[in-house]
């Protein structure tokens, strides 16, 4: 089992063989030379997106989510229009280059028109400085016209799992959550001409190896921009957390992940991998070992720290007592201590974008 072969031969068997892997030894050979890749194509610094978590009101029911609509106990929360632009003036400021608009989703006009009006905002307030990412959820065409019409460059939208059979057990059955619907809305985030970021959460009950495998392959062949991918954690008050004991231990979930990177920074290596928040949960230092296994993005969250207990998608969710500056000061201290720069004041557009 080579870490070239990956490269040049992505198979399911092959990648699983190695999501499998326990030897010590290999698995650093993997990251090692996953970094290396991204170092050489996209250099050694990280990229940050400053992460506005907008609102926790969805109309969605989704099994593993702590904020899904039937959670009566989430003290649902909009924040207003000059919190976000205040964050987006926070953003800036801190050199973050662009930030990531994130919210549970909600079809109404008022709401789409919402985020359009937003954009044009945070666009004309930071003199364009600012790239700005949506992960709205699934909405028509016509809305993600909208949105990148008003400025949006970037949208993460994740498969959650590329497996159907397991997608229709993470969802209450019936059109609003279907496989079908979020192809297609993956499909229209593309058409509608945004750097398309997609993902999966890793250590789902009933998820084997060979889903991982065939995640990373489903990457490949949509030909997306971006991932966004990270373990799958309990939430105490959600449908899944009967299944707790069923789970991968956390330790496992951790190191899948960071394979997982490792491997699809080698097989898609000109892509933007961010190392996500759930990382963080399981290790205090697993978004920069995300880094160092080949992930180049972080999104630190600038959420108002008053409406951070209320966007709880999962128990461990770290940073819920901090402000923005202070996630910003945790982040560059351990950024620090792991010898890895920033990058300042760029957006970090995916080198992948608009390539056949
Ligand atoms: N509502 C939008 C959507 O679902 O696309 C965006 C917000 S949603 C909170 C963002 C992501 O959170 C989801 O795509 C899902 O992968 C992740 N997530 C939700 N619950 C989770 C959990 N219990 N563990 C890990 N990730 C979770
Ligand atoms: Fe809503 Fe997204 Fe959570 Fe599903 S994952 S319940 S769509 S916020």
């Amino acid at each position: 089992m080579s870490v070239d072969e990956l490269a040049h031969n992505p198979q399911q068997a092959i990648i699983a063989a190695w999501l499998a892997c326990d030897d010590q030894e290999k698995v650093k050979a993997l990251y090692a030379k996953a970094l290396a890749q991204k170092n050489a194509l996209l250099g050694d610094a990280v990229h940050l997106r400053g992460l506005i978590e907008l609102s926790n009101i969805c109309a969605k029911d989704c099994f593993y989510c702590g904020i899904r609509c039937s959670n009566t106990k989430v003290v649902r929360y909009d924040l207003s229009d000059e919190e976000v632009l205040e964050a987006a003036d926070f953003a800036q400021k801190a050199g973050y280059g662009s930030l990531v608009i994130q919210s549970g989703e909600r079809s109404a006009p008022t709401f789409t028109k919402r985020i359009s009006r937003l954009v044009t905002e945070i666009k004309s307030i930071s003199n364009n400085q600012l790239g700005i990412t949506l992960s709205c959820g699934e909405h028509p065409l016509e809305v993600y016209q909208e949105w990148f019409a008003a400025g949006a460059h970037r949208y993460l939208l994740r498969i959650e799992s590329s497996n159907p059979n397991l997608y229709a057990s993470l969802h209450p059955s019936g059109t609003r959550h279907s496989y079908k619907s979020r192809l297609q809305a993956l499909g229209a985030v593309k058409k509608a001409g945004f750097q398309t970021g997609t993902g999966v959460m890793i250590g789902l009950p009933g998820q084997t190896v060979f889903d991982l495998a065939d995640d990373l392959l489903f990457f490949k062949e949509l030909d997306v921009d971006m991932v966004g991918m990270g373990p799958y954690l309990e939430h105490v008050d959600t449908p899944f957390f009967t299944l707790k004991e069923t789970l991968w231990p956390k330790d496992k979930r951790l190191a899948m992940s960071l394979k997982m990177i490792a491997i699809l920074r080698l097989i898609m290596p000109d892509i933007n991998i961010a190392a996500t928040t759930a990382l963080q949960a399981l290790d205090p230092y697993g978004r920069e070992k995300g880094v160092l296994a080949g992930a180049n993005i972080i999104m630190p969250n600038m959420t108002m720290a008053k409406v951070r207990q209320n966007y709880r998608i999962y128990d461990l969710k770290p940073g819920l007592e901090e402000d923005a500056e202070l996630s910003k000061s945790h982040l560059e201290e351990n950024l620090a201590a792991m010898g890895i720069r920033i990058a300042r004041n760029e957006w970090g557009d995916s080198l992948h974008f608009g390539k056949c």
